[in-house]
């Protein structure tokens, strides 16, 4: 019987990860669909058990729901207990599992595909939000000489670098604490949604940098103030595409090839 799975969030119309996982399960023989489910503000356990009792394998989940899933799973990888958010759940009988693949798939984008090491970089993360949460433990395994999170909330950023010191050099605080430049630039603050900026000093920008920007399919202003200042700008599709590909290779144990499918999403 053809396997199922779907993704969950609201909105979701838009969402590319149909196409995504059509394409992967094409290209790696896999007898499965995928589908785009509509959850209800207050209705995602719901839709998800209904889809569970369809049969369903497995899901991704996304905005807003990806704390509910990170409560709802019954286990945990080690890096969706840290984010304290699952994109991605396994449905094994009555079992539920767990894990935040988000993380990994920015890691593999900026190393694999941009062909850029993250070892001994000066890497800072905006942003104290869920997506923010589920990058830190992925980029503090890649070894960065330093990792400093910043947010417009300066608390959130000090008690994240306080949850995750113990694994690698990571600091945080406001906008206004941001000193030095750095080699990689992450914005993981949903800035780009409504065309603002977060508030970034001049000069953050080492020679040669990278800035890359998590939203994808429009430029963000983060992204037009880093060209300005001659980073390389970098959306954020080839993540969507390789946390995709973490998901899928979780669920069906084949890992798919994901170069032809960024490049036919950027056609
Ligand atoms: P959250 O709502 O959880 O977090 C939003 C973050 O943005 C917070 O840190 C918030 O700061 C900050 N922020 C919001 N407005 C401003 C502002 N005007 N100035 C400065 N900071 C601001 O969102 P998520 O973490 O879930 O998502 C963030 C972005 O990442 C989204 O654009 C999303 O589309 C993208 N994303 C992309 C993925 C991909 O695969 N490419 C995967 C996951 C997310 P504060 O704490 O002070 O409120």
């Amino acid at each position: 019987m053809t396997d199922r799975y779907a993704v969950f969030g609201n909105p979701i119309a838009h969402s590319l990860s149909p196409r995504i996982h059509a394409a992967f399960a094409r290209q790696t023989g896999q007898d499965m669909v995928y589908e785009a489910r509509l959850a209800p503000l207050n209705g995602f356990i719901d839709a998800l058990e209904a889809f569970r009792a369809e049969g369903g394998k497995g899901a991704n989940v996304t905005v807003p729901f990806k704390v509910d899933a990170f409560h709802y799973a019954q286990t945990l990888s080690e890096r969706a207990r840290l984010a304290q958010a699952v994109n991605t759940l396994k449905f094994e009988g009555e079992h539920i599992l767990g894990d935040n693949t988000d993380g990994a798939g920015l890691v593999r984008d900026i190393t694999a595909n941009l062909g850029l090491g993250i070892r001994a970089k000066h890497v800072l993360l905006l942003g104290a939000g869920g997506a923010a949460r589920g990058v830190i433990l992925p980029l503090l395994q890649e070894g960065p000489a330093r990792l400093f999170i910043a947010n417009r909330t300066p608390e959130k950023a000090t008690a994240l670098a306080a949850q995750f010191g113990a694994l690698g050099p990571v600091t945080g605080g406001g906008f206004d604490a941001i000193t030095g430049a750095f080699d990689i630039v992450i914005n993981a603050t949903s800035t780009g949604l409504s065309d603002e900026m977060p508030p970034l000093p001049g000069r953050v920008f080492a020679p040669g940098a990278l800035a890359y920007d998590m939203m994808y399919g429009k430029e963000t202003p983060f992204m037009a103030f880093a060209r300005a200042q001659r980073a390389r700008v970098v959306d954020g599709l080839g993540m969507l595409v390789e946390q995709a590909a973490e998901s899928f290779f979780w669920w069906r144990g084949v890992r798919p090839e994901t170069a032809p499918v960024i490049a036919q999403l950027r056609k």
